[in-house]
Order: C-alpha cells, then sequence, then structure tokens
C-alpha cells in the first residue's frame, strides 16, 4: 500500500505504525496491477483438510467428527482419495469396522469428492476471514449451519 502497489478495500483489525505512516491493517485489499494466482491443481489430502471439507461432521450421523474413514474399507482395497474418505465420529467408524456402508444399510450425507472452488485453491484448509465473504466462495461452516 505504501508504494501504491495495492489499495484497501476494506479494513481489518487495528492499526500499522511506521516512523513515518500509520494505516489501518487491511482485510482485503486491491492489487492495482493484474497478479496471476499460483492455483494449486491438486489440494493435498490431509487430516486436516477432510475436516474442513465435511466441516468437522459425521459423514453418516452428522454427529461432531473425531476420526477419518475410508468409505469403502482400505483392508478390501479402499483407496486413500478424497472420493473414499470422509470425517466420522467414533462410533459410527467402530460399528462400521470393515463394512461399507451399503452393507450397513448406512447413507452418507453427501457422496465425498475433492473439494473445489476459489477458496480452496487459495486458501487450502486454513479458515479464512469471514470478512472474505464477498470475495471467495467460501463453504459454510459447521457453525453457520447450526445457527
Ligand atoms: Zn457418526
Amino acid at each position: 500500500m505504501l508504494t501504491a502497489k495495492a489499495e484497501p478495500v476494506s479494513d481489518g483489525d487495528g492499526i500499522l505504525h511506521s516512523a513515518h505512516h500509520t494505516l489501518p491493517v487491511p482485510s482485503v485489499v486491491r492489487l492495482t496491477r493484474y497478479v496471476k494466482v499460483p492455483y494449486r491443481t491438486h489440494i493435498g489430502l490431509s487430516r486436516r483438510a477432510i475436516f474442513a471439507r465435511d466441516g468437522g461432521r459425521c459423514a453418516y450421523c452428522r454427529g461432531s467428527a473425531e476420526t477419518i474413514d475410508h468409505v469403502f474399507p482400505r483392508s478390501r482395497g479402499g483407496l486413500h482419495a478424497w472420493e473414499n474418505v470422509v470425517a466420522a465420529c467414533a462410533k459410527c467408524n467402530h460399528s462400521k469396522g470393515d463394512k461399507t456402508p451399503a452393507e450397513l444399510g448406512w447413507r452418507l450425507h453427501a457422496a465425498p469428492a475433492a473439494p473445489r472452488g476459489v477458496a480452496w485453491r487459495v486458501l487450502g484448509h486454513r479458515t479464512p476471514d469471514p470478512r472474505w465473504a464477498d470475495w471467495l466462495d467460501l463453504p459454510k461452516s459447521a457453525e453457520a449451519e447450526a445457527a
């Protein structure tokens, strides 16, 4: 902002002080020149990312998730891939064991898939500032769904 490469769009928290300047910390800035964002094409599969995709909810009972479950069990050749992993509560994960949801008559809340959208491509599983919602297609958080 001091060299006019960016302009503030909305203020964040606090004030920045330097020897000669005082300015509010921005929450969103607009770059004055177009910059190609180095989008990630593949979103890494991690426990944190799976919990973020699933909003911390169990894919089977929608309770609070504590574990990761392979929908088609790994012991039977199920892949460790976005399409085969879900967040699950310990109770569902334990009862499911090495069975498939179909064998138990269980239904998944949603078919698991790799996360999509600008927010994921830019932020990954990092928690976005809610003030960015006007600028990114943020997924609804579990708290927002419950409210
Ligand atoms: Zn559950």
